[in-house]
């Protein structure tokens, strides 16, 4: 059991002003969408927050003519530090409107506030900060002279950062001065529609964003309309698949961030509290539901049982409960399909002969909730050891040398990140050129920042979010 008892510091849900109900937002405008209309709920307690009006194919097209339009007549043409301004308005107004939308946040997905409030809020309002900082310099991005933009965007989001990914898609494609009509995932529509709000207190002209509420047709209907130039797709590998081939033989430009199977690689010389607390971090943030989660551990068979012990202790402190409370580390899963395919996954390990250990926390009578778990004596051959579960469990495979580590890291169809833990920096380069991932973090995991691109190999998709390079997919290059 935990050795500490806090008592509880839930923040006000006031904070949120959450409306009855909200609509899609197209041409600058607030509109009843022709979908059948959705209901939200908070995965923490399976209660209604609000009813969702949804687009239909036709709103799509709607939507796509008025950032059509924005694009031809305002966006295109206007002078790059113009456009900086809006974008810097509307940094400014997130980070004003930040407690609300950190709350809003954690109601519609589950997180717990400090990770909305520290991480997903402040992180949206840098990305357009640091776009902003682009949108006159696109001449000295070594893209060439004067770089055009592609056009109109489809972007189609999930629901584990929504406005963060939000940000991480919207930021690069107005600085780059191209439109953009977005559709938020079934069961997170909130934030964006509060961002299209953002979007008319920055005078943002009419077009220029048109967000598009609906489920995974409304995103078929994006991908698929003969006017839109460039998608951008955050999801499943599935539907990342299924996107590729539908846009093949258009001239429609693609970056897909799909799933992960990090590996988090621990050496016998790493320093082991501060590799538990990164292990930790890895997989337990945000409930597991994070595309570059280190879900499998691997560790030196010379320390792995030291290290488990330690872990095991880590994990039995995790607070698990209600998201708005500022000392839960684990909030909601966000749906109860998610939770379903995490319990069959983790069942699978059972099966399979893994070794489970769950922390001993209390689950909270509703809601969607799954204990941090870790599974030991995993074999590669299971599923839990190739799958991404999405959720707060962890594999925990061994090696014995850094050879070793390399090819279980690398035996996996995807590429997204991994992690580096050792005292040795030749060893942290070798690993790192080794490495067929996006990102690998040395010391360290789950590291964000505008100014650093984002992105994977194999099945975890191509192109890059973030940096000088995540302009490249916005631009006519
Ligand atoms: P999806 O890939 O289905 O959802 C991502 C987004 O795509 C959502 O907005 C979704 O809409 C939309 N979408 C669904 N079907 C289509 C389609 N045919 N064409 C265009 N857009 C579509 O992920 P899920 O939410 O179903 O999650 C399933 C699994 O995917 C998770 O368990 C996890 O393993 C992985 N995942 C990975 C993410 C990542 O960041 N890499 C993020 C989310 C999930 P709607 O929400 O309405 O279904």
């Amino acid at each position: 059991m935990s050795p500490w008892e806090y008592a509880p510091a839930p923040e006000s849900r006031d904070l949120a002003n959450l409306k009855p109900s909200y609509r899609p937002f197209i041409d600058g405008e607030f509109v009843d969408g022709s979908g059948e209309p959705l209901k939200t709920i908070n995965p923490a307690t399976e209660e209604v927050l609000a009813e969702v009006g949804t687009a239909s194919a036709s709103d799509v097209d709607i939507a796509v003519k008025a950032a059509r339009r924005a694009y031809a007549r305002v966006w295109r043409t206007m002078p790059g530090a113009e456009r900086a301004k809006y974008l810097f308005r509307i940094a400014r107004l997130i980070q004003e409107r930040s407690r609300e939308l950190a709350v809003l946040e954690t109601l519609d997905n589950g997180k717990p506030i400090k990770e909305s409030r520290d991480a997903d809020v402040p992180t949206a309002a840098a990305h357009f900060f640091y776009h902003a900082g682009w949108a006159d310099k696109l001449d000295y991005a070594g893209y060439g002279p004067d770089p055009q933009p592609l056009g109109v965007a489809g972007q189609i989001i999930p629901w584990n950062f929504p406005l963060l990914m939000l940000a991480w898609k919207v930021a690069p494609a107005l600085a780059t001065g191209n439109t953009v009509v977005l559709k938020p995932a079934e069961t997170t529509p909130l934030t964006a529609l509060v961002f299209a709000e953002i979007c008319q207190q920055a005078d943002l002209p009419p077009g220029v964003v048109n967000i598009v509420p609906g489920a995974g047709d409304i995103g078929t209907a994006i991908v698929e309309h003969p006017d839109i130039d460039k998608i951008a797709f955050t999801g499943s590998t599935e539907v990342g698949r299924l996107i590729q081939r539908q846009v093949a033989g258009t001239p429609k430009r693609l970056t897909l961030e799909l799933g992960g199977k990090a590996a988090n690689i621990v050496f016998d010389d790493a320093p082991l509290d501060q590799a538990v607390e990164g292990i930790v971090n890895g997989i337990f943030y945000n409930q597991g539901h994070v595309c570059c989660a280190g879900s499998r551990l691997l560790a030196s068979e010379s320390v792995v049982d030291e290290l488990l012990e330690k872990l095991r202790y880590r994990m039995s402190t995790l607070r698990l409960g209600d998201p708005l409370d500022k000392n839960t580390d684990i909030g909601a899963i966000n749906s109860a399909a998610q939770l379903a395919k995490i319990r069959e996954l983790a069942d699978s390990g059972d099966a399979e002969g893994a070794q489970r250990w769950t922390s001993p926390c209390r689950i909270p009578d509703r809601g969607f909730f799954f204990a941090p778990t870790v599974f030991s004596r995993v074999e590669q051959s299971m599923r839990i050891a190739r799958e991404e579960i999405f959720g707060p469990v962890l594999s925990v495979l061994t090696f014995r040398t850094p050879a070793e580590a390399v090819t279980k890291a690398n035996n996996t169809p995807y590429g997204l990140s991994a992690g580096v833990w050792t005292e040795k920096g030749s060893r942290i380069l070798w690993m790192a050129d080794q490495l067929r991932s996006g990102v690998v973090w040395a010391n360290t995991f789950n590291r964000f920042d505008p100014t650093a691109p984002f992105g994977g190999y194999q099945e975890s998709g191509f192109g890059r979010e973030g940096g000088r390079a995540g302009l490249e997919g916005y631009l006519d290059v």
